[in-house]
């Protein structure tokens, strides 16, 4: 694209958007499958998913047709009326979760907010906690979104600064840790909150048996177990759910992103029964939550996972991604984790920021995103082919090569 149009697109959002976010200076106009395309046509291989939103890839046809058919017919009502979609989409969740019933709501932090008011009302209501006292453990490095409920139990300085005052009621402990996640239990403990793989902290994988750990503290101690699967779910990790490695299954989930078949918020706190039913007429809402353009939506996005066999692809392409990514020798990477498609790999921050590499990488046409400065997160549709997926690993390698090289030439 040619460098003034670039420019004046980027200084017209920059002049009237928020500055909120500090995106690569790349324009969008289309996008199809894996793929993206600048105003020009210059192509790009999409590696970031918008955070697991697009798992089903751009424009899948399958959801634009759900999405164009089911416009035509109604969208939105409110839940002051039921609609005929609701139901099928949220039994199929209940399904797909082995869990008893569902709140849905738009946003991932919509549905984390739902989870806190859920096990907060379980802990006076089943647990009976006195009044008031409800504590939530949750873990350092967590992302849950960026609602000042949320923010005010992060870790992270530049979340919060200048947003307080924040609302008490939850507790942090160390993430993997599950004797400190124990030993931080009191009476007043309803719930537990973590992300099974931590998404935003760099994809940060807990040591093997960790949720399994959980799981039985958890029950011993009769606290609930919610987890936030916004961005593992739904086959990013290679299962439908990252808490089936370790053959568990939570009190409370929260899944987002990916169930809007990337064209639409769509989120839900899926959970038992007792836990569920803890939300009764009045106490809880969102006026564009659960209507039937996003219920349609939501359900052709799980059904098409399944028939594709996302899923299974995400294993097997995502074994294979990250033996070719720790295959890479170069010393500007210090390490790769992860699971299925979904892989951080580390930089060398004496060598190169995170940020340079993914703009080298996006002239090579290959498009993602740092996150804390040090990890590019790899992490394509899963609709990705094998072929496609080599093209984006070889593009990555010359990249380094090239910045290495460069970086060599410049005089001590
Ligand atoms: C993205 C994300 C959220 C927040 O979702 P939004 O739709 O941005 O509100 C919550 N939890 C996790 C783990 C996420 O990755």
């Amino acid at each position: 694209m040619r460098a003034n149009v670039v420019a004046d697109a980027i200084a017209v959002e920059e002049r009237w958007c928020a500055r909120n976010y500090k995106p690569l200076p790349v324009v969008i106009s289309r996008a199809e499958g894996v793929w993206m395309w600048d105003a020009d046509g210059t192509r790009y291989l999409d590696m970031m998913s918008a955070y697991s939103a697009v798992n089903l890839g751009h424009s899948h046809p399958r959801i634009l047709h759900a999405l164009t058919e089911q416009a035509a017919k109604v969208a939105v009502v409110s839940r002051a009326f039921h609609t005929d979609r609701l139901g099928p989409f949220l039994a199929k969740l209940c399904e797909l979760t082995g869990l008893d019933g569902a709140c849905p709501m738009n946003t991932g932090a919509e549905a984390v907010e739902t989870a806190i008011k859920a096990a907060r009302r379980w802990g006076y209501r089943v647990k009976n906690i006195p009044e008031g006292r409800a504590e939530i453990i949750v873990a350092r490095g967590n992302f849950h979104g960026r609602t000042t409920t949320i923010v005010g139990f992060s870790s992270e300085a530049e979340y919060q600064d200048g947003f307080g005052p924040f609302a008490p009621g939850f507790r942090l402990v160390d993430y993997g840790d599950a004797d400190a996640l124990e030993a931080a239990i009191t009476p007043d403990t309803a719930a537990i909150l973590i992300e099974p793989i931590q998404g935003e902290a760099g994809i940060v994988v807990p040591p093997t048996g960790y949720l399994r750990r959980v799981r039985e503290i958890c029950d011993r101690q009769n606290v609930l177990m919610i987890l936030d699967e916004i961005q593992s779910g739904l086959g990013r990790t290679g299962k439908w759910f990252a808490y089936q490695h370790e053959d568990i299954r939570p009190d409370g989930l929260c899944l987002g992103k990916a169930l809007g078949g990337g064209v639409l918020p769509v989120s839900a706190f899926v959970a038992r029964r007792d836990v569920i039913s803890q939300f009764v007429p009045g106490n809880h809402g969102s006026t564009f939550g659960g209507n039937p353009l996003a219920a349609a939506v939501g359900l052709e996005a799980l059904n098409t996972i399944a028939d594709e066999k996302l899923v299974e692809r995400s294993a097997e392409l995502g074994a294979h991604m990250m033996t070719r990514l720790s295959a890479i020798n170069s010393p500007l990477i210090a390490g790769v984790r992860g699971r299925g498609l979904w892989v951080g790999v580390e930089i060398n921050p004496t060598l190169a920021t995170a940020r340079s590499v993914c703009e080298a990488l996006m002239r090579n046409g290959v498009l993602s995103k740092e996150t804390h400065d040090t990890v590019i997160r790899f992490a394509p549709p899963l609709v990705i082919s094998a072929e496609e997926l080599d093209w984006a690993i070889n593009r990555f390698e010359e990249t380094l090569s090239a910045l290495f090289l460069a970086d060599a030439k410049v005089p001590a």
